[in-house]
């Protein structure tokens, strides 16, 4: 263990001792040490903390004591099931304060080592140090302690970054890392790229903030194909997702299931809300409640769009329907890793909500939460505060939810379950587009992403997901009319509070230098501020200055942490796995026949009743269907979809007594079982760094999420003919910029 490692750790241990401690601010003790405005390296204030250094007697950092700490939930509740994850988001009383501005700088004295770590003081009282990682140099005085020095800061290539520009150089500046506005000729550490892993294509190592695919699986239809299939495995699990239809070509199921819908019951008028697909900030979405009024062509061509099911009670705040942009950070698919920020926005309509009724399907203002239509209506109104206004922050929202007494540690709870379980759904096919993008032994960089989710509260608290973000958007400025049709960009306080925290802290957890110092702090629980949640009634801490709260580290890491809660949903990434192994030439998506006839052969899943022959047919059949409407996809054959198609009616032949879950476990577990057989040059030639065989899954059982109105739509199976499940197109290049706000 490194000597820094040790000194933190030893910091930590004695922080722990004191009743009220760093941990339980969510600070880390290196990182971020709070200290008293007044620049004093020691103070007399009886209220500041010593902490003794290796040698107690003469090792010691003075900083400010924090004060009150925060509530600490029961600890029953982690790897329990039925009860409530515990990472809770910050509720503050609302502030209207902006945190992220850093403070003039400090320096601070580790007595005894010689050590000083610099940094700034925040406005609330956080110090940001200039953070040790190996880009610290470490000298050795005579008296035997070291001294930390800059070395070389974490470089990040800004010069993609696009609208996220503004809060990644204030995160920058904050961290004091060095920015590289116009690209750099020698590489990167960290490289910013605005719409997608392809902004820059020359990149052979380092780490970019894109990972290839994620734009095409995101789509609105390319989504709502990953959550069915889970649907289809796991429906109480996943009916967290409306009920959705793919058109054009599920459009003869969804008329004929409405019209017996509203046949055994006339007093059932259903509404649907039509979303093209890869369409953002609410454009050409329309409400409709009768099959007759989609509309199914642009010109000659069919339009391709999701219809789903219009959630008609969802949970009002001041009469007004709002939603949630929740972050996520993915960052790394093998192994998962996944944050969620806890501070996020909400978005709110800017008409009183009425359910949908004949006359009001057109009012955008009233069913549509997105920032972009509601600024434009008279009565938007820009938030200069976390708590008011069209746009507030996610915290102000619970608090005023707390306040009326809403559970709001069971809302959250659910809300890591929706975002685990949602990027288990995409994961699979992101496997096979990284390792089609970065195949192994190809140079590359590896990969992290922020996601936003888009998330409604029912009136009964459920969450259901909308629609997930591959390009959030990160500005921290709003268009503002200053005179009659002069508009101008001004500082959005609200959005810079958030977003500069989430790039802060993903940049801080992608630091290459402090990776393991800060993944294995979060296992450890060092970063468990989350768990703490001052509730109604208790003093938010305050900075000395009477500022507002603290900005604690926003992003929380919920997988790994709640694996045994939901790593048995990770089969379809199982399959995948399979399918990767045989995709055969490095850089295919999609199968050939003789890949396809590999793996039946392989795995032993032909006999004297499923001959070759039949596997051929099913190939063409199946590979057909889904690649017949896209000639332009970019290869042809058989790509993740159309396979587990094929697994699954393969499963259905085989086990047919069985349900189709123990069906594709079965199967799968037959593979994979003929696979550990196989001789290792398999192994090799497709051992991607992203997508290595996976454990088994655990069969345990999470959250019972049910409702109703959302159970699942069962989605009519795949072995109906009409099934036509489309590939999308698949050229990442000719991709246009899904920024949503
Ligand atoms: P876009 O990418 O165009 O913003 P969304 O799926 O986010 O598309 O939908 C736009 C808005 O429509 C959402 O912000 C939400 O207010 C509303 N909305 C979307 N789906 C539903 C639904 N199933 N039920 C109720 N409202 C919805």
């Amino acid at each position: 263990m490194s000597d820094h490692y040790v000194k933190v750790k030893v910091q930590l241990e004695q922080m722990k001792s004191f009743g009220e401690d760093a941990e339980k601010e969510g600070v880390d003790a290196e990182e971020q040490v709070p200290v008293s405005p007044i620049p004093a390296p020691v103070s007399p204030d009886p209220s500041s903390i010593t902490i003794a250094g290796k040698d107690a007697s003469n090792t010691s950092i003075t900083c400010k004591h924090r004060g009150k700490s925060r509530i600490k939930p029961g600890k029953d509740d982690k790897n329990s099931r039925d009860k409530h994850f515990s990472d809770m988001p910050l509720v503050s009383a609302p502030v209207g304060k902006n945190l992220n501005r850093p403070g003039p700088e400090r320096t601070l004295h580790i007595k005894g080592t010689g050590r000083i770590l610099q940094g700034k003081s925040e406005t609330n009282g956080n110090y940001l140090t200039i953070h040790p990682s190996k880009n610290i140099k470490e000298t050795h005085h005579e008296d035997g302690f070291s001294l930390a020095r800059k070395r070389r800061p974490v470089t990040v290539d800004t010069s993609k970054a696009k609208t996220s520009l503004e809060a990644l150089k204030l995160s920058i500046k904050q961290l004091k890392w060095k920015e590289f506005p116009l690209g750099r000729r020698t590489a990167c550490d960290i490289y910013w790229h605005g719409v997608s892993f392809h902004d820059n294509e020359n990149i052979v190592s380092g780490q970019v903030n894109k990972f290839p695919g994620m734009i095409e699986m995101l789509r609105k239809i390319n989504l709502s194909r990953a959550v069915r299939t889970m649907q289809e495995l796991f429906p109480e699990e996943y009916d967290f997702y409306p009920r959705s239809w793919i058109l054009p070509e599920e459009y003869q199921q969804f008329s004929t299931q409405i019209r017996m819908v509203k046949e055994n019951d006339a007093t059932v008028n259903p509404t649907f809300i039509v979303k093209p697909d890869g369409g953002s900030q609410g454009d050409g979405i329309y409400l409709i409640r009768d099959p007759s009024d989609l509309k199914l062509m642009v010109g000659s061509q069919a339009k391709q769009a999701v219809v789903q099911e219009y959630i008609q009670k969802p949970l009002l705040i001041d009469k007004l329907k709002f939603d949630i942009r929740l972050y996520v950070l993915i960052k790394s698919l093998e192994p998962l890793e996944i944050y969620i920020a806890k501070e996020g926005l909400t978005r709110f309509c800017t008409e009183p909500y009425q359910e949908p009724s004949q006359k009001n399907l057109s009012h955008v203002f009233m069913h549509l939460t997105n920032y972009s239509l509601n600024v434009h209506s008279g009565n938007f109104v820009h938030s200069d505060s976390q708590s008011t206004g069209s746009k507030r922050t996610l915290s102000s929202v619970l608090y005023r939810l707390t306040a009326k007494g809403v559970d709001i540690k069971k809302v959250w709870s659910d809300i890591i379950a929706l975002v685990i379980k949602t990027v288990i759904a995409v994961v699979p096919e992101l496997k096979v587009y990284y390792q089609a993008d970065i195949p192994p032994g190809k140079p590359g960089p590896t990969c992290f992403q922020i996601l936003g989710f888009d998330i409604l509260l029912m009136k009964n608290l459920k969450p259901v997901l909308l629609e997930v973000n591959s390009n959030p958007s990160m500005r921290i400025e709003h268009e503002q009319e200053v005179a009659p049709g002069v508009f101008e960009y001004v500082p959005s306080p609200v959005d810079e509070e958030v977003k500069v925290g989430v790039i802060r802290d993903t940049l801080l957890l992608m630091d290459p230098g402090h990776k393991k110092h800060s993944v294995s702090q979060l296992r450890s629980g060092a970063f468990e501020h989350g768990e703490e949640m001052p509730m109604e009634g208790e003093t938010q801490e305050q900075s000395p200055d009477g500022g507002g709260a603290l900005p604690s580290l926003c992003l929380k890491q919920v997988y790994p942490k709640y694996t045994k809660q939901f790593n048995y949903l990770r089969l379809v990434e199982r399959i995948a796995a399979l399918f990767i192994r045989f995709l055969g030439v490095k850089g295919n998506m999609r199968l050939g026949p003789t890949a396809f006839r590999t793996f039946i052969r392989t795995c032993k899943l032909s006999n004297s009743n499923f001959t070759m022959a039949s596997v051929d047919i099913l190939y063409i059949d199946i590979t057909r269907r889904w690649s017949g409407a896209v000639p332009d996809s970019r290869e042809a054959g058989m790509g993740l979809q159309a396979f587990l198609e094929a697994f699954f009616y393969l499963a259905g032949r085989r086990f047919k007594s069985l349900a189709l879950r123990e069906q594709v476990m079965s199967l799968l577990e037959l593979c994979e079982a003929q696979l550990e057989f196989q001789s290792p040059s398999i192994e090799d030639r497709r051992s991607v760094s992203c997508s290595r065989a996976l454990p088994r899954a655990i069969r345990t059982q999470t959250l019972g999420l049910s409702n109703p109105l959302l159970s699942s739509p069962a989605p009519l199976r795949r072995a109906t003919s009409q099934d036509h499940r489309l590939h999308q197109k698949l050229n990442p290049r000719t991709l246009r910029a899904n920024v949503e706000n």
